[in-house]
């Protein structure tokens, strides 16, 4: 995306821009973003440009507890200020950056607050059941055959104690 640094009316220019499947993996558990839409108004005056509007995606993430992959709606607004002078990235605290040339491109300020929007446990369903720890089999499908977790340690002794025996028949 190219925003122009000059020429824009003074009540702004809107650019509407969609792009392509980003793959992403700095956090743990997202593995990118679908298209992302972006539709932002965008200001300037001599010291700034302003860009203000939203964007939406769906982030591609990976379960924490089961390891499913699955989609999540992501919503941003933006609002970003970058600095056409030193002097005004000095005076303004919340200043993206400073740009220089003719244009800036916004793409990772807005991958920036898409994923802020993200939610700080990555869990496909709130009741994600998740793995067995002993036989890995994801527990939304269904029980497996392994010994409760929540059962009496004696009852996992048991088990133990039968695998053993048996072991030595063969
Ligand atoms: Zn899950
Ligand atoms: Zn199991």
């Amino acid at each position: 995306m190219e925003i122009p640094l000059h020429h824009l009316p003074p009540g702004g220019r809107q650019f509407k821009e969609t792009w392509p499947h980003l793959t992403i993996e700095e956090k743990s558990g997202l593995r990118g973003l679908r298209a992302v839409a972006v539709a932002v108004t965008a200001r300037a005056d001599p010291e700034r440009l302003r860009l203000q509007g939203q964007a939406e995606s769906e982030a591609l993430l990976v379960c924490s507890r089961c390891l499913a992959e699955f989609e999540l709606p992501l919503t941003a607004e933006i609002d970003c200020t970058y600095a056409l002078t030193r002097d005004y990235l000095e005076q303004d605290a919340d200043v993206a950056r400073l740009v220089e040339g003719d244009h800036v491109d916004p793409q990772p300020e807005i991958v920036g607050l898409l994923l802020a929007e993200l939610p700080y446990q990555t869990i496909c369903h709130d009741d994600c059941k998740g793995l067995c720890a002993t036989c890995g089999s994801d527990l939304n499908q269904g029980p497996c055959h392994c010994p409760s977790a929540s059962g009496s340690p004696f009852e996992i002794l048991k088990t133990l104690r039968t695998k053993q025996g048996d072991s030595p028949r063969d």
